[in-house]
């Protein structure tokens, strides 16, 4: 996964390219590159490390040019390095090429052209695409992209341009995002919006297989099979503003802070008078009744907010589900049917594991509903129905706010479904959502107890490992804590449930390893507490977040962190506020980089 930026147009290239790749640097950031074409030759220029590193390599301001492609990288094949770095260029230095995705059969390729003459610099797959294009060219660019394209298997989104057709930039998607933009005076491609919404909110998302042929002022886009065909011109409405830190240091800090406001938004929109309201993304009764399994999949985080949309479906619909990570889901079989339903949850709506747990879904006739935040995406448009998050754009790789508008999204989806199955009433829906209305203010309450996190986090900022348990839906609210401490402090976290830590793990508790025990279900707390006990004795420090009503596991605890009682079901949107807050101050007190954590990105569109 990367972030593509090109410009083609009357304004200056090199200056929207370079601004709009660090909007997308939070894609993949491990070296960034640029070529434009300046006085009809190519000029490439691309550095290691951050979109800073290579503005500061050299005299941009000498490099006006009207035509340029841009990327920002997260390395799939060979090491971050100026050589893998993108654009490649094919070896007569005519063709210039940045690539989002993987091409599979690249090896073969490869093979093919140095047979034929060519070198290959880089270890990466891409570096095949340029000199294929350039193998093809026969005076017309675009027809050389058509023939190459044939070729290629895997996922790309491509940006081309061509020394020798200066005025021309080709676009192509095939599985990997990529957005086309339509500006006064030019055009710009791009991974998503965040880099072109401050030049346009004119956008036309491009479907699989499309070709745009865009000239300085025109442009034409081709289908899959290379005919001529229009797409819809969207006026997005999306303000550029969304994207700044507005006063917070990081991006990270500011999104969990945003929680109140947005939970409060997604919970009036799902709902009128108590009534649930999905829109279009409801099902009816007849189709409910029909369903005979339902399925959950996403990674990560997403995949957290899905297990608590299991546990919640399971609980209100009485019926069970299979959770499964994508990564898995289509590797298995998971015996989907026509009269399966599966969810998937995303937050860009780009994920390529989900994605393709999407299409194997599709493949076996089951109905696909996605829980996504991005409007337009790959996954919302390839779903039978979708329920939006309207968490606004979320910066930070580390996600919050997404995590718990899914997770809200996913109780409305349960409620409506258990509502239609007469599983329960419209009194029990009315009681949740009163419930619900209550947590954007819980977790402003949350929120003031600022002081106490960052002590916590001064605690285990050196410990070697850290362990989050829970039993039940408390498990799940461990496991994202837990991901999200290592993600962003990159120390050895793990969750696991209470009562299996006796089994075995138990041995790794040393005198002084902190545990984090989500103590939040009344019908387990005598029991998480009787474990907790076991830990203590053990000389593990259990840090416990528990309801501000239970006093019992006071004794037990070296820290408490008390969070506001709420109804069981609804405990993961208010316990996993301070595990946010946690990571947040233990990846500051370790000087890390907390928005842009090593290793990771945002929106990851390889499998
Ligand atoms: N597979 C390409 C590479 O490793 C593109 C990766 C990306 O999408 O950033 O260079």
């Amino acid at each position: 996964m990367c972030g593509i930026v090109g410009y083609n147009g009357k304004k200056n290239a090199t200056e929207i390219v370079i601004n709009g790749l660090k909007k997308l640097e939070y894609r993949g950031y491990d070296s960034a590159g640029i070529s434009l074409v300046k006085d009809g030759k190519l000029i490439t220029n691309k550095e290691v490390g951050r979109i800073k590193n290579l503005e500061e390599s050299f005299d941009f301001s000498s490099l006006n040019s009207n035509n340029a492609i841009g990327h920002t990288r997260w390395a799939t094949h060979g090491v971050p390095s100026k050589i893998n770095a993108h654009p490649h260029v094919s070896n007569d230095e005519s063709i210039a090429v940045v690539h989002n995705g993987i091409i599979e059969n690249y090896v073969e390729l490869r093979d093919e052209l140095t047979e034929k003459g060519y070198n290959f610099k880089s270890q990466t797959d891409t570096e095949v695409i340029p000199n294929l294009i350039s193998e093809n060219y026969n005076g017309d660019i675009l027809d050389a992209v058509f023939k190459s394209i044939d070729s290629l298997k895997g996922a790309y989104a491509l940006g081309i341009i061509d020394g020798n057709e200066p005025d021309r930039l080709i676009a192509v998607r095939h599985s990997s995002p990529l957005i086309f933009a339509i500006d006064k005076d030019g055009y710009l491609i791009a991974s998503d919006i965040t880099s072109v919404i401050e030049h346009t909110n004119k956008i036309i998302y491009l479907e699989d297989g499309d070709v745009v042929d865009i000239r300085e002022d025109s442009y034409t886009i081709y289908d899959a099979n290379h005919n001529k065909i229009e797409r819809e011109i969207l006026e997005v409405d999306y303000s550029s503003q969304d994207a700044s830190k507005e006063g917070y240091d990081h991006f990270l800090i500011k999104e969990i802070h945003e929680q109140p406001k947005v939970l409060r938004d997604v919970i009036s929109v799902k709902h009128k008078d108590y009534k649930i309201n999905l829109e279009d993304a409801a099902f009816t009764k007849e189709e409910i009744e029909n369903f005979n399994k339902i399925f959950i999949t996403a990674c990560g985080t997403a995949f957290h907010a899905g297990e608590v949309g299991k546990f919640a479906i399971e609980k209100l619909v009485k019926v069970p589900v299979v959770a499964e990570i994508a990564s898995e889901f289509r590797y298995k079989n998971m015996f989907i049917d026509d009269k399966s339903l599966v969810i998937l949850v995303s937050q860009s709506g780009e994920t390529a594991d989900t994605l393709a747990a999407l299409k194997e879904a599709k493949k076996h006739g089951a109905k696909v509903l996605a829980i996504t935040n991005v409007v337009g995406s790959t996954i919302a448009r390839e779903a039978d129905k979708v329920i939006y998050c309207y968490a606004g754009p979320e910066i930070s790789v580390a996600s919050t706010k997404a995590y718990t508008t899914q997770v809200i999204s996913l109780y409305f989806m349960a409620m409506d479904i258990a509502l239609k199955a007469e599983k329960i009433s419209q009194d029990e829906v009315k009681e949740i959502i009163e419930n619900l209305e209550k947590i954007p203010s819980q977790i402003e309450e949350i929120l003031e107890d600022k002081e106490n996190f960052k002590e916590i986090a001064d605690e285990i900022k050196d410990a070697k490992s850290i362990f989050y348990t829970g039993r039940s839906l408390d498990y799940i609210t461990a496991k994202e804590g837990a991901l999200k401490l290592k993600e962003i402090s990159y120390i050895h976290t793990e969750a696991f449930p209470s009562g299996e830590l006796k089994h075995g793990s138990i041995a790794l508790i040393e005198e002084g390893t902190p545990v984090i025990s989500v103590a939040t279900q009344k019908d387990v707390l005598e029991k998480t507490l009787s474990n907790n006990q076991e830990l203590t004795a053990r000389g593990a420090k259990v840090i416990s977040i528990i309801e501000n009503n239970n006093v019992f596991s006071k004794d037990i605890s070296e820290d408490i962190i008390e969070i506001p009682e709420t109804m069981d079901l609804l405990t993961p949107l208010l316990a996993v506020i301070p595990e946010q807050l946690i990571a947040y101050y233990t990846s500051l007190l370790l000087g890390n980089d907390v928005d842009k954590p090593r290793n990771l990105a945002k929106s990851v569109t390889v499998e």
